[in-house]
């Protein structure tokens, strides 16, 4: 069965969209650590990080690190943590979290954001990585 992750690369569920490339897409976590918190998927459906092409995993962190600075551009933090994690859905995804202090990456104080808070700051930074990532 397809994963979630899969389901919103064919449109077939939305989701509050940041980036997107031939191989990647990038979209804000629904259930965030910290405003900003997103994840970088890649298109073909792996569960686990290690059994990736090594090519696309490289790809996959140069896309993350791309994405990482559209998202600090636009939300006051720190600094941009990074993690693979993937118990809860086994498709291949890099949480990039906006950090202030450590329990931020903790996965256990989640922010609440309202369906037009998500648009607005997937606009934002989408704006923002298209703006860093053109010519
Ligand atoms: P994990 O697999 O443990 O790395 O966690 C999966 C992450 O995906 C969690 O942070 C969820 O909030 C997030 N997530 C699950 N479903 C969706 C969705 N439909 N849109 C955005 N984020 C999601």
């Amino acid at each position: 069965m397809a994963s979630v992750f899969s389901k919103i690369i064919s449109k077939e569920i939305p989701c509050y969209q940041i980036a997107e490339d031939k191989d990647f897409i990038a979209f804000l976590d629904i259930n965030p650590n910290s405003i900003g918190h997103s994840l970088c998927v890649p298109k073909i459906e792996t569960d686990h990080f290690l059994d990736l092409d090594k090519n696309i995993y490289d790809k996959l962190m140069s896309f993350s690190r791309n994405v990482a600075l559209a998202i600090k551009e636009v939300v006051e933090c720190k600094k941009i943590g990074m993690s693979i994690i993937g118990l809860e859905v086994p498709h291949v995804h890099v949480h990039l979290i906006p950090i202030s202090n450590m329990e931020d990456m903790q996965f256990i104080n989640k922010v609440k954001l309202s369906h037009e808070e998500f648009e607005l700051l997937a606009k934002k930074i989408s704006t923002t990585y298209i703006l860093f990532n053109s010519i």
